[in-house]
């Protein structure tokens, strides 16, 4: 039987019949009733057309979204990779400019002619070394002032004893003046450690590596001269990690700090940076002359 009590109870179950949660039961009684009644029809036609229509938008709404989404997506991926490409540009060219050094550096401690001042002042101590090398024959000058005193050690190789990994062993006589007066030591059999150095030489390109990321180069200048400053950079030749300049056309270090310490008022401060001279090519016989051995004491 129809009647307007039918007609309000489909119209009430009409949003759950779309949506398909009536039982099977009423989806029949609805069904049937709809197919007789145009005024319920017209109503659930409306009905689910609107409920339809507002599924595109929000379907719409979520296209949009991803869009945007993918949008960002994309230029997130886009920002990593610029930073990626910044990253390896500048390790690679550290990695150049160490290595280049390095090579440079090789060449140079191989020579058999130079004169070097390796010099610095620290806690109210003058230290200096100084080398002339020609062939097999080294004169090596060890100076240490302080306010009390003064030493110059001074050693003149006759010849070469022996030589290995550990360096070369040489005949020397060895003349020392200081405060107590001057003595010399005649064919004593001694080591000499002083070497130039590669300070920027790695063991392997891994190393090499690693130090390209972790230091930092800047391009500068000392006394005239174009070089590099390099910090951090902790190869096993490099006895300056805090910093050292390396001369731009030999590749080897013009000053350097070997480290960082704390000040009293807790500040960080360097040691005064040690100072390297080279000269090549200009070692002569006559800077192999030893001094008149009678104003020294003998001591043997
Ligand atoms: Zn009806």
């Amino acid at each position: 039987m129809k009647g307007k009590n039918d007609c309000k109870i489909v119209q009430d179950l009409l949003p759950n019949y779309i949506d398909n949660l009536t039982s099977e039961e009423t989806s029949d009684f609805i069904k049937n009733h709809l197919a007789h009644c145009n005024n319920c029809n017209e109503i659930y036609n409306k009905m689910n057309l609107k409920l339809k229509d507002n599924t595109e938008k929000s379907t719409n709404k979520e296209i949009n979204f991803f869009k945007k989404y993918n949008k960002r997506l994309f230029l997130l991926k886009l920002i990593i990779v610029i930073i990626l490409i910044l990253f390896i540009t500048f390790t690679a060219r550290k990695m150049v400019i160490i290595s280049n050094l390095s090579s440079k550096a090789e060449n140079i401690i191989n020579s058999d002619n130079y004169h070097s001042i390796e010099y610095g002042y620290n806690y109210g101590q003058y230290q200096k070394t100084e080398k002339y090398q020609m062939g097999d024959k080294i004169k090596l000058i060890l100076s240490n002032i302080n306010n009390e005193n003064f030493e110059t050690i001074t050693i003149y190789t006759k010849e070469k004893i022996s030589e290995d990994n550990y360096g070369s062993r040489y005949l020397a006589n060895i003349y020392v003046k200081n405060n107590q007066g001057q003595t010399a030591y005649l064919n004593q059999n001694i080591g000499i450690m002083v070497e130039l150095q590669d300070v920027l030489q790695t063991e392997n390109i891994w190393e090499l590596f690693k130090n390209s990321i972790i230091s930092s180069i800047t391009s500068t200048k000392i006394n005239g001269k174009s070089c590099y400053f390099i910090s951090n950079f902790n190869g096993y030749n490099n006895f300056y990690p805090a910093g050292v300049y390396i001369d731009k056309e030999i590749g080897m270090p013009l000053s350097a700090v070997s480290y960082e310490m704390d000040t009293l008022d807790g500040t960080k401060t360097y040691e005064t940076p040690k100072e390297f001279l080279y000269e090549f090519n200009t070692v002569k016989e006559d800077d192999f002359i030893e001094p008149n051995i009678e104003e020294y004491k003998i001591n043997n």
